[in-house]
């Protein structure tokens, strides 16, 4: 007999071994529009079994790298400060055991903790944002911790243009005006992105991957979609580039799969994660 242990497809080796742990934070509680990220992690481990583990864009399968799932991290719903603590002591401890931790969100504002766990490490952290959103706010309805101000909180932490923005297209204007004084910002798409990369080359990076930059019409399962994405070529062409960069932690966020009956939303995430999983180094 076998115990019912699900991960993420190819992702089985034992912690003790692995170079990467992925975790999930099913955590939707500042989410400002429509719910359900916190079925995020869990849909993706379901549906992953739906993909293969060999990607033709790289020519390497998940069975080459060693990954370990630890599976959902247990949250206090209610206390987002007490999620972030949770979140950001599960990274660090990943950290500390020299592995590359891999994060399913869930929604964005599970991205400061994580990062500022991943500072202790490395106190030069550069920042790799995709998403439709700026995430710049001060606040969001009085409150400072928010799925919609956490590149604010971010930049308080990582200071004055250590943020590479990509993609955004949505946002209030003083966000905007932010962003042009304070972290680098391409709207609308990844053009420059190899600029991007060849200037971040010698520096420890942190991707985050708020999976809205896509357009809605390939990924519409999602809280808060924004017309005028990415294609799904165009994002898997930019993560390739991540292999050329040392990306010491990453996460990917905002799946919320209710949204896409068809289901094709949850597939897209499980083929993105695959391809960032076979861009990471060993450590
Ligand atoms: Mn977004
Ligand atoms: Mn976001």
């Amino acid at each position: 007999m076998n115990k019912n242990i699900q991960t993420f497809i190819g992702c089985d080796k034992e912690y003790s071994e692995s170079d990467i742990a992925i975790f999930g934070v099913p955590f939707d509680g500042t989410t400002s529009f429509k719910p359900g990220t916190r079925f995020g992690p869990s849909a993706i481990r379901n549906e992953s079994f739906g993909i293969e583990t060999y990607s033709p864009y790289q020519d390497k399968d998940l069975s080459e790298i060693n990954a370990f799932d630890c599976g959902d991290l247990e949250l206090p719903f209610g206390n987002t400060k007490k999620v972030l603590e949770i979140v950001g002591n599960q990274t660090e401890q990943i950290l500390n055991d020299e592995k590359i931790p891999v994060m399913l969100g869930g929604e964005h504002l599970i991205t400061l903790a994580s990062v500022c766990a991943t500072l202790k490490k490395y106190p030069d952290l550069h920042i790799i944002h995709f998403d439709a959103h700026t995430d710049l706010r001060n606040e969001y309805m009085g409150e400072k911790l928010s799925h919609s101000t956490v590149m604010k909180c971010v930049w308080e932490k990582v200071g004055d243009n250590k943020i590479y923005q990509f993609g955004i297209r949505s946002g209030e204007k003083y966000e905007f005006e932010f962003a042009k004084e304070h972290t680098v910002m391409q709207k609308f798409n990844l053009n420059g992105f190899d600029n991007a990369v060849e200037k971040l080359k010698d520096k420890p990076v942190y991707f985050s991957l708020d999976l809205d930059i896509l357009d809605p019409s390939i990924f519409s399962g999602t809280g808060t979609p924004e017309a005028g994405g990415v294609t799904f070529t165009e994002l898997v062409n930019a993560i390739l580039k991540l292999k050329e960069l040392n990306v010491v932690a990453c996460d990917i966020n905002e799946l919320a799969p209710m949204y896409d009956q068809s289901g094709v939303s949850t597939a897209v995430a499980c083929k993105i994660l695959r391809e960032i999983l076979l861009t990471l180094k060993g450590v």
